[in-house]
């Protein structure tokens, strides 16, 4: 049986200093669901995901946003200052969604997290962290973040990714090109 690993933030704040994620030619930043964009100044937001024959499309439409910076400007004095409000994946983290090979949103957890990591090396390979999360996310992220995904797949060749490298939309198809997975 798989042995349970409970642990524990440690604040460090690492996560909150390494928001973006470089893989090949893309570049992503923290993802965030439409009704948190109003989270950060509105300079700071960028499209993340949207559905539409060209991004040109007046019917082109945004269904995913994320920050482009790789510091959080709430990050500050040691602290979240909007630890309260703060977006789902910040509940969510060390856990995050990711599309697995079945192409179905799943929760995996990033091992960069410096208490998880701390924690891991005391126990075998196979553990399972537990977190505490809570119930909103458990309930409400991830069938979100589901849901979006249901969405660019359905429509995979009308579907986008905004590529904060470059600052252009890339077809969704090259993103899951880059995963290894296939739609
Ligand atoms: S909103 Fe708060 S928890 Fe999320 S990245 Fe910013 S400082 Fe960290
Ligand atoms: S990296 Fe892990 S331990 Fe550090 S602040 Fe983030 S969640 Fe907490």
């Amino acid at each position: 049986m798989r042995e349970p690993i409970i642990y524990y933030c440690i604040n460090c704040g690492v996560c909150c200093n390494r928001l973006l994620i470089d893989r090949q030619e893309v570049r992503k930043g923290l993802p965030l669901l439409p009704g948190e964009v109003e989270l950060f100044r509105k300079a700071n937001i960028r499209p993340a995901y949207g559905v539409g024959a060209s991004p040109k499309d007046p019917g082109f439409e945004v269904i995913a946003y994320q920050m482009r910076l790789n510091t959080c400007p709430h990050r500050r004095f040691g602290g979240c200052m909007m630890h309260a409000y703060r977006p789902s994946i910040c509940r969510s983290y060390p856990f995050v969604p990711v599309i697995s090979q079945g192409l179905r949103v799943v929760k995996t957890f990033d091992m960069t997290c410096t208490a998880l990591k701390d924690r891991m090396i005391d126990y075998p390979e196979d553990s399972v962290p537990v977190q505490a999360a809570s119930v909103e996310v458990e309930n409400a992220y991830y069938p979100a973040v589901a849901a979006i995904t249901e969405r660019l797949l359905e429509n995979v060749d009308d579907a986008w990714f905004y590529n904060l490298k470059t600052g252009r939309w890339v077809p969704f198809r090259r993103l899951l090109q880059l995963n290894k997975l296939k739609p």
